[in-house]
């Protein structure tokens, strides 16, 4: 159910339409080897497979549709630095001192995105800046003190701005302030998606899309993954399917718990149609990325052609909401009044994978008995995976070729499952997230 919505959510996608998929990965057939096969052709799994590959590994990474359908390639197009989570979270498990080092692979995470635009010729619309914004004065000194603590425990300086400051980046009756971060930044994640697709294949990973994997075997040395036609011997293997691995019809073997320490929640997006540029520079003249600092958040900027995207209004059914274009015509409208009664062309959304805590969840889970290798999985990354998912694949394959240390350190933070557990986890979030949705209210 979940991935047949989500497909159909793909389909309507502004992305899908102004990205040129050059190539097709055929599904797998029959038998083959790998020293290490991934589960996943998302950021996440194209990220370590491109990485694993360039470390001169015989990867083969196994797609149930399509590289970049799912979220990877149709979600907000924000690169920020942190997490989804408070850093007060990290720090309450792990310590200041291995917070930080966190907090400088998520700044790592940006580095990483232009490196490999660079190495491989990804033309992805990068724009640089992203602004946090607050919509009361309690948030703005809220997101004030957020912003100095990072300076002054992170070194990572954002500049803070209000009134005429911050009508140099947005010009909007909503807000009350902001942070505006230049090492953020915006891009078209499908044009992303698929260029890391072809670096990774360039590469010599070996991609197969149409290939589901439909069971889960792990035996004494090695892990055998079935598709409908064929099947993966390997050594070692990476789960990178987000929220549709544990939702996967017809799935066994997949190592328990996994799913019930995240659980899907959609988020809706639309475009405008082309505004003028001069109409644009009335609204976002810096072309930065925005968002607000609310739970459940709005977030957009401007495309490359001048429209503007805009996301928000989370749903945590699997049903897609009615009057989706109307309800976020009015958001627009909250924030760009003038915008009241543009038409919108394209209007999808899709799942994302959050966890209890919003901290990612990245664990090598142990082999089964004495024998056989542990499985690398990526998932969680609650909203905020655009940047992060690509550090993520690279920790994994230097947990793989070279040293472990800096996965680990991501996989020492404690996830607990949604109470309830799979079935009953929606209800418990929902009661959660109207408390959440009151205090946004509350102003
Ligand atoms: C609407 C929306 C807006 C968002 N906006 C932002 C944003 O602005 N900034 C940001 O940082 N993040 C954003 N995100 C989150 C971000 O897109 C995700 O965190 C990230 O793309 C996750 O990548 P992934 O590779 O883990 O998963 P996905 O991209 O979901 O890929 C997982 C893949 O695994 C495959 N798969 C699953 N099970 C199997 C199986 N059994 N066999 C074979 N293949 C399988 C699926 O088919 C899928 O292609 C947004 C997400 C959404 C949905």
């Amino acid at each position: 159910m979940l991935l047949q919505t989500d497909h159909a959510l793909a389909r309507q996608s502004w992305y899908a339409q102004t990205a040129t998929r050059r190539q097709d990965h055929p599904p797998l057939q029959g038998e083959v080897r790998a020293e290490v096969a991934i589960v996943g052709g998302g950021l996440a799994g194209l990220s370590a497979a491109l990485e694993l590959a360039q470390r001169g590994r015989q990867v083969v990474l196994l797609e149930a549709l399509q590289l970049g359908w799912a979220a990877s390639g149709r979600n907000g197009g924000q690169a920020l630095a942190g997490l989804a989570c408070d850093m007060g979270e990290i720090e309450a498990q792990i310590g200041l001192a291995d917070a930080r080092r966190i907090w400088a692979m998520t700044v790592e995470a940006l580095t990483l995105i232009h490196a490999r635009r660079d190495r491989y010729r990804i033309a992805c619309d990068w724009q640089s800046g992203a602004l946090t914004v607050a919509t009361s004065a309690r948030k703005a000194a809220s997101l004030r003190r957020e912003t100095e603590r990072l300076a002054q425990a992170y070194g990572h300086a954002g500049q803070w701005l209000a009134g005429g400051d911050l009508a140099l980046h947005i010009r909007s009756p909503r807000y009350r302030g902001g942070c505006y971060d230049r090492r953020g930044g915006h891009l078209h994640p499908l044009k992303y998606t698929l260029g890391l697709a072809d670096a990774a294949w360039r590469e010599g990973a070996r991609l197969h899309e149409r290939s589901p994997v439909r069971r889960i075997e792990r035996h004494r040395s090695v892990t055998l993954l079935r598709t409908p036609q064929g099947q993966v011997v390997a050594d070692q293997v990476l789960l990178a399917g987000n929220v549709h691995l544990p939702t996967m019809p017809g799935l066994g073997g997949l190592p328990a718990g996994i799913g019930s320490r995240i659980m899907p929640v959609g988020t809706y997006v639309a475009v405008t149609e082309p505004l003028d540029a001069g109409e644009m520079d009335g609204l976002l003249p810096t072309r930065a990325a925005v968002c607000d600092s609310n739970f459940a958040l709005d977030y957009f900027r401007p495309t490359a052609d001048q429209r503007l995207l805009f996301g928000g209004k989370v749903s945590y059914s699997t049903v897609t909401p009615p009057n989706l274009a109307r309800s976020l015509r009015s958001r627009i409208a909250q924030v760009f009044p003038r915008l009241a009664y543009r038409p919108l062309t394209h209007v999808w959304g899709g799942f994302v994978d959050i966890t209890m805590n919003r901290a990612p969840d990245f664990s090598r889970l142990p082999p089964d008995g004495a024998a056989g290798a542990p499985i690398y999985l990526l998932q969680g990354f609650s909203g905020h995976g655009l940047a992060l998912t690509g550090l993520a694949g690279k920790l994994v394959a230097e947990a793989i070729c070279e040293d472990a240390s800096r996965f680990d350190l991501f996989a020492r933070l404690q996830h607990r499952p949604f109470p309830g557990g799979e079935r009953l986890r929606t209800p418990t979030l929902v009661l959660g997230m109207l408390w959440h949705r009151a205090r946004d209210l509350l102003g």
